[in-house]
């Protein structure tokens, strides 16, 4: 059946980030963030890095406009990690109180860093306007606390150590904010952490499951106090297994991954498509270049949006060279060669008029493989029969007999073209893997010969 040995080599064991084990708290500042009229990007983004380079965020905290609270948000993050990353609050407005919280928590006065003054009076000069006085506050920093120089605007940031902490300040921004995180806090991480312990971590995504029927089969290894940890998320119907070993050294941390993750595989199967960054269209397409097979598709209420997957992936016109998108019952009739007694009799959403539209697709444009969806996306359109949701998915081997599935996709109308296309693509890889096509249950799943 799953051929696991085969998936297991498919996913590549490299690209992990190393580093010491360390803990960070990320703090955004901002009344436009509290108040919800602005996201919060920069912690997701900071956060994310942090945890690719093994550094855990044990928490995230948007913080008002207020310089008592943010001076006792500062002191707590710096008793809970050794790393805290703050962002906002630096600009030389009224408003931006995160220079002067952090002089209050740290018991200094500001004092005026003279060469990112003259840097600001620079940055207003090569501009041809005059500095207003206010911004003279943005080349102040605590006294003992180090300044960052920012390369993109007028506000330095500035490290300072404080109780367990290094404590950065960085501009809320989020393009400056990247910009000095990535080229002067990302070389510090390392030497920070020292030679202690080393974090691996790496994600595995897989689609045709739902979260908790993926948590329900990894069982046991989804245990908080286990050594690699395994957690799952889920994003459009794609439930991510994130794998992340920490042990003394690389090596043992490496080995204990490894395992974890074969382990993660065999219990998973062939429902795991890639790793880290790979789509499930990546994976598709791999296979087909792998086994030198073209596939083509027949879009109905997908609206091309399994081309479109397709051909994200560069290179993929060696193995996809196109395919339809034949939305009405006429269209069907004379492009694809679907017999209108078919329709009649059976409906334009059942099996056999999805095979047939996979058939006639094959048969059109000389491709090995095709692939058809033919479903109802609604929110219109439904039957007690035939719900809203339901989407057939037929595949056909050029000189075989084809196949079919319905698959009930939950969600709104854009969830369920979204899933029905990547539903087509796991199918693609189900076949050219070997593996049944029912071994897809996301939602309700059946193989029929008939509608
Ligand atoms: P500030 O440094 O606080 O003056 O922030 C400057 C601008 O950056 C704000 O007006 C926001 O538009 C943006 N900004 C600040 N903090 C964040 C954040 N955490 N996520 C996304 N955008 C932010
Ligand atoms: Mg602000």
């Amino acid at each position: 059946v799953a051929d696991d040995s085969t998936t297991a080599t498919r996913l590549r064991l490299r690209d992990y980030a190393t580093i010491g084990a360390m803990s960070a708290i990320v703090l955004s500042i901002g009344d436009e963030l509290v108040l919800g009229q602005t996201v919060d990007t920069n912690s997701a983004y900071l956060s994310a890095e942090l945890a690719s380079r093994g550094i855990a965020t044990v928490y995230h905290q948007t913080v008002a406009d207020d310089q008592t609270v943010i001076a006792n948000a500062i002191g707590l993050a710096a008793e809970a990690a050794e790393l805290v990353i703050i962002s906002g609050g630096i600009g030389p407005t009224e408003d931006d109180l995160t220079r002067q919280a952090l002089a209050q928590v740290l018991e200094q006065p500001l004092v005026t860093h003279e060469p990112s003054l003259r840097w600001i009076e620079g940055f207003f000069s090569r501009r041809s306007r005059a500095m207003p006085e206010r911004n003279k506050m943005q080349a102040m920093h605590p006294r003992g606390s180090a300044v960052i120089t920012n390369h993109q605007g007028t506000a330095p940031g500035i490290k300072v150590e404080f109780k367990r902490a290094t404590i950065y300040v960085t501009p809320g921004v989020p393009h400056e904010m990247r910009a000095m995180f990535e080229r002067s806090i990302v070389p510090e991480l390392g030497a920070m952490t020292g030679s202690g312990r080393a974090i691996l971590s790496t994600t595995m995504h897989t689609f045709g499951l739902g979260e908790s029927d993926v948590a329900e089969r990894l069982g046991p290894l989804m245990s908080r106090d286990r050594n690699p940890k395994v957690g799952t998320t889920v994003s459009d119907a794609i439930v991510s297994v994130r794998v992340r070993s920490e042990s003394e050294d690389e090596q043992r941390a490496s080995m204990a991954l490894k395992e974890t993750v074969e382990q993660v595989i065999v219990e998973l199967g062939p429902i795991v498509y890639g790793r880290d960054h790979e789509t499930i269209q990546q994976a598709v397409i791999g296979l087909l270049q792998e086994k030198r097979l073209t596939v083509t598709t027949a879009e109905s209420c997908t609206g091309g949006l399994l081309g479109q997957m397709l051909t994200d992936v560069p290179g993929s016109s060696d193995v996809y060279h196109g395919g339809w998108v034949m939305y009405n019952n006429e269209m069907k009739v004379k492009h694809l060669g679907v017999s209108e007694s078919l329709i009649e009799a059976h409906g334009v959403v059942s099996a056999c008029v999805a095979k047939a539209m996979a058939a006639g697709a094959v048969e059109r444009s000389g491709a090995d493989l095709g692939v058809s969806i033919t479903g109802i996306a609604g929110p219109s359109g439904g039957s007690p029969q035939k719900p809203v949701g339901s989407v057939w998915i037929a595949l056909i081997r050029r000189g075989q007999a084809p196949q079919a599935l319905l698959v009930q996709m939950p969600g709104d109308r854009s969830a369920i073209r979204n899933r029905s296309a990547k539903a087509a693509a796991q199918l693609i890889r189900f076949h050219l893997l070997g593996v049944p096509l029912e071994t897809m249950t996301w939602g309700r799943l059946e193989s029929a010969d008939q509608s």
